[in-house]
């Protein structure tokens, strides 16, 4: 190969390497545009649907809120995105894509307010960064066991967060609750203590959750869902995908003053930055925000030290080439000479 021709090639080859994927930058905003919380119509109630711990028996939930043009809220816990019982990285990102939306849980569902409070920051910061990096949106955070604590809360709301949902709170049935109000208002809720109905299923009383609200006014009736299966050892906190579809065909068929949306829809929240440093495991170090920390940014694009590295080994082997190509004919000559 003629010398010219490899200079050419190589700096095609490292003008490739150094444009690259765009810098996710480390500290950016992270998602879509922001969002004005829901403003219900006088007596609408606006009903969320969503599911707990990432369980791969969700994706039948998915499916038939997809079918029906509607969209969930899936709280996943990353440490456990891809193990046998859990949502794989690809089905999470087919949820997103269908448009349901990918929520955090902690790495670990560590019940929050009885660890050390670095432990809690971790456990929520890192969920959330791991899930950004991943591509999600994460704005809406569910506590493990609905525990929480004012400690807590302020993490949640330093780790990025927009809202998070507790798992009781509101009505549950005519035994749990049955003072409780049947639903938020949406335009008054606390985003860091989103109350819910409890994780009893049963198809009546999902029914009844959702009428007691409607009587009363309306409202935001956030469900909470963990396993999907029929699976009789789960108690009466899984639903079968018969009763689950069946649930869903009967909300659709409330009428217009009755809708179903994720809790972002519902809550609100603008692109908050990630905080936090997303696990190894599901996120290898070479392609992660811990080698795109933003060196400068040039019309808007961020550049990342490591292309800063790049660019600088570019122009340097650019000029040696330069350098050998301009002296070529001396040497040429001196060798024929
Ligand atoms: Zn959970």
């Amino acid at each position: 190969m003629r010398l010219r021709d490899r200079a050419t090639v190589l700096t095609i080859a490292l003008a490739a390497a150094v444009v690259g994927p765009p810098a996710a930058a480390h500290g950016a905003p992270a998602g879509g545009p922001g969002r004005e919380p829901l403003t219900l119509p006088a007596g609408g109630t606006v009903v969320s649907l969503t599911f707990d711990d990432g369980l791969k028996s969700q994706e039948v939930a998915a499916q038939v809120l997809a079918d029906r043009g509607m969209a969930g809220t899936f709280y996943v816990n990353s440490s456990s995105i891809g193990y046998p019982a859990n949502l794989t990285v690809e089905q999470l990102r087919g949820l997103a894509a269908a448009g349901h939306e990918i929520g955090g849980h902690g790495l670990d569902h560590e019940s929050l307010p009885e660890v050390p409070l670095a432990t809690a920051r971790t456990q929520v910061c890192d969920d959330r960064a791991t899930l950004a990096a991943l591509g999600f949106d994460p704005r809406s955070f569910a506590y493990p066991y609905g525990a929480t604590s004012p400690e807590v809360r302020r993490v949640v709301q330093e780790c990025g967060y927009s809202s998070a949902r507790a798992s009781s709170g509101l009505y549950a049935s005519p035994t749990e609750c049955d003072s409780c109000p049947p639903a938020e208002d949406p335009a008054a809720t606390d985003s860091w203590r989103i109350r819910t109905s409890g994780t009893d299923v049963a198809p009546e009383l999902l029914r009844e959750r959702v009428l007691q609200a409607e009587r009363s006014g309306g409202g935001w009736v956030p469900l909470v869902f963990h396993h999907v299966c029929t699976c009789p050892e789960e108690g009466s906190a899984a639903i079968s995908p018969h009763d689950f579809a069946a649930f869903v065909e009967w909300l659709a068929a409330r009428g217009p003053a009755t809708r179903v949306a994720t809790v972002s829809e519902v809550a609100g929240g603008s692109p908050r930055p990630v905080v936090g440093t997303p696990l190894e495991r599901l996120v290898p170090a070479a392609d992660d925000a811990r080698n795109r920390t933003v060196a400068f940014t040039v019309a808007g694009i961020g550049i990342s030290q490591s292309n800063v590295i790049a660019s600088g080994l570019l122009v340097a082997v650019a000029a040696m080439v330069a350098y050998r190509y301009g002296t070529r004919s001396k040497r040429y000559a001196r060798r024929t000479g």
